[in-house]
């Protein structure tokens, strides 16, 4: 049964539902409501000139219609309800004209007038409403309204309820008392009372974390299963020797990763490893190493950056770094003319390069490499198995590393990332001072002004992070002219310039560039991602509209600056949220904020800026429903156990889960 069999569903609905991400039955049997309303009768002689009203009542006059401009109507008539006699208008449902017969019940529902007698009503029901009635309210789309919507799905529960599939097994219903699918489906979205609304509600939020528990937990004991891995015979020694010709001293925690990746890499399991740490903690050094490690055994490594000048930035790096090394490094990047590329992928075929460096591409086009045998991924808020199942379809297994500087609390963690180790790197490089954060009304935008010329009299930059409007990207480059030319007038002796979205990857570099030269001193930026460099001479970061952002990614944008031993300043401009604000003037440590970043907007900033489609829980939410997460955390794993027992798989729905994920790892 496809969508178009529900009744009342046609072509043009199709499109419409297809717009809120529902294309099949089942999509629409689990489209549930954002929110209920209880609808409680009311009687006229109780109320409050208005109120809010929900009566019923006898059609006493049969309505008249009034045309007004273009396709608008108002209706109005007469009805009788608690003995008084009640004038009624309502805009729009001059269509329902015929529907109406004297004597006829009605419930209405609208603004009470008590002077005039009269409601001005927003809906009319022919049917009469119970006692106490809940009522689903659904997010919808222009052109579909809330009242089709949910006949539609009224009609798919009548029609098509068995059909649904059941994914929490027996045992467990058993043990929870669950009530079955489909009694749980009828329910929220008709509910009755509010006691079976929140059964339905937990047993449908349990389901969906099993689900996702299961899958975690499937792919974890997967990869630790032993020898499907590379293996590799590396002394430690000479990665020792390479850590001591190094210009800095390693953190301890940043030595302690390297020995958990040299650990991974020398066993022949494979490596599925998370590097955390706050932005600057040193994370790059470390993967560095794992290159390093990986090249003496002669494997080929992919180092992937979210953007093209990251890539560059870290290529620039690691050459160096390497300079003493016979170590064959690549860049390989968008802007590379084709020849540039065709030579590059010749190269990586024939084993000629060690390191490849370069963005998401690296695994994602037709490349092939001679014997990839590690890849790494810089800065990526990821969760999901596409870059593996890419990784799959070029027939190669390598050990992945990941890093991230979005710290997660750690209880969450080992949830979410469930299926990687996790290294963490808190110790900061030696000699680092703490930045200054202050939180700024924009009434009080002088004395930032006098901030940032104190740093720019010392020769330090300053990134000034613009003011970001959602609602389209040209105001957005109006405002951020604006600004420019205010700065410009605030500081006529300084090179400002600007980086927006709208900029080719070449302009964008050009000024980076000389940024990090010390040919400008106030780099504006619309865009987030793009400041993710390395610029030591920047002492100052100046964000307005600071409470658009959440906690979490303030902290990744404080952390270009505070680079080394000078003095550093974050400057958090905002009229609002100034609670919120406040926590970065009182904390440095990402793990503290991300923490608290969580306690206050749940898991929508947990991964930075952008999170992946595995996460979008439909009723489910990982802060409200942490102790239901737990849980299914445990029964989980269990039912994981028990199936490793059977020499058959059982031929239900999770084995077919399992069996997806199998094919796509
Ligand atoms: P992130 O963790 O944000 O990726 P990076 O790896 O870019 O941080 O490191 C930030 C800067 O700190 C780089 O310039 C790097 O060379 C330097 N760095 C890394 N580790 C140390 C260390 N142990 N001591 C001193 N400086 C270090
Ligand atoms: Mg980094």
């Amino acid at each position: 049964m496809d969508l178009i069999d529900v009744q009342g569903v046609g072509p043009k609905s199709i499109k419409l539902l297809n717009k809120l991400n529902i294309y099949t039955i089942n999509d629409l049997l689990n489209y549930y409501p954002f929110r209920y309303e209880v609808l409680i009768l009311n009687k006229l002689s109780e109320m409050q000139d208005g109120d809010k009203v929900i009566i019923e009542g006898v059609v006493e006059k049969i309505p008249t219609v009034i045309r007004l401009r273009g396709k608008m109507n108002k209706m109005s008539f007469r009805i009788i309800s608690d003995n008084l006699l009640v004038n009624v208008t309502i805009f729009n449902r001059g269509f329902m004209k015929n529907h109406f017969e004297i004597g006829k019940e009605i419930t209405v529902i609208g603004k009470w007038d008590k002077q005039k007698n009269s409601i001005t009503a927003s809906d009319i029901r022919f049917t009469k409403i119970n006692e106490n009635k809940i009522e689903g309210v659904y997010r919808t789309t222009s052109g579909l309204n809330k009242k089709n919507l949910s006949i539609y799905i009224d009609n798919a529960i009548n029609n098509n309820i068995n059909e649904l599939e059941d994914y929490i097994p027996e045992n467990l219903k058993e043990k929870y008392n669950f009530m079955n699918k489909s009694e749980s489906i009828k329910i929220i979205h008709n509910p009755k009372n509010i006691e079976e609304l929140k059964q339905a509600q937990i047993r449908l939020k349990y389901e969906e974390l099993f689900v996702f528990m299961l899958k975690i937990n499937y792919l974890k004991s997967k990869h630790k299963k032993e020898g499907d891995g590379l293996s590799r015979t590396v002394d430690y020694k000479f990665v020792d020797e390479f850590i001591s010709k190094l210009p800095f001293e390693l953190t301890p925690d940043q030595i302690t990763s390297v020995k958990d990746i040299y650990d991974d890499l020398t066993l022949p399991k494979r490596m599925n490893r998370l590097i955390q740490g706050d932005v600057g903690s040193g994370k790059t050094i470390v993967s560095i190493i794992a290159c390093y490690i990986n090249y003496l055994s002669g494997f080929q490594s992919a180092l992937m950056a979210p953007t093209e000048i990251l890539a560059k930035q870290h290529y620039e790096n690691i050459k160096k770094l390497f300079k003493d090394y016979k170590i064959n490094i690549a860049l390989l990047i968008g802007s590379m003319t084709k020849k540039e590329k065709k030579e590059i992928y010749a190269d990586l075929k024939e084993g000629k390069i060690d390191l490849i460096i370069g963005t998401h591409t690296l695994i994602q086009d037709d490349i092939e490499y001679q014997n990839l045998g590690l890849v790494i991924t810089d800065e990526q808020h990821r969760f999901g198995v596409n870059q593996r199942s890419n990784l799959k379809n070029k027939g190669i297994m390598p050990d992945v590393l990941y890093m991230s500087a979005t710290p997660i609390p750690r209880t969450y963690a080992l949830t979410i990332y469930g299926d990687m180790d996790i290294s963490n790197i808190k110790t900061r490089p030696k000699g680092r001072k703490p930045i200054k954060t202050i939180v700024k009304s924009n009434s009080e935008i002088k004395d930032v002004l006098y901030m940032m010329k104190d740093q720019l009299d010392l020769n330090h930059q300053i990134y000034v992070i613009a003011p970001l409007i959602e609602e389209s990207e040209k105001s957005n480059l109006e405002n951020v002219n604006k600004l420019k030319d205010n700065l410009m007038k605030a500081f006529k002796n300084y090179k400002i310039d600007m980086l927006h979205g709208k900029m080719s990857s070449e302009e964008k570099e050009d000024i980076m560039d000389k940024f990090s030269k010390n040919e400008i001193n106030i780099l504006i930026s619309t865009t987030v991602v793009e400041v993710g460099v390395d610029v030591a001479n920047a002492t100052m970061i100046v964000i307005f509209n600071a409470n658009q952002f959440g906690l979490s990614t303030l902290h990744q944008l404080r952390g270009r600056v505070g680079r080394n031993e000078l003095d550093s300043y974050c400057i958090l401009i905002s009229d609002k949220a100034k609670e919120r604000l406040n926590i970065m003037e009182q904390t440095n440590d990402g793990f503290e904020i991300s923490e608290q970043d969580f306690k206050l907007r749940g898991q929508g900033d947990l991964f930075g800026i952008k999170q992946s489609g595995d996460m979008d829980f439909k009723i489910a939410n990982l802060k409200e429903d942490y102790k239901i997460l737990l849980q299914a955390k445990e029964d989980s794993m269990k039912e994981l156990e028990m199936r490793k027992l059977y020499t058959d798989r059982q031929n239900d729905i999770l084995s077919k889960i399992l069996i997806n994920i199998e094919n796509m790892d």
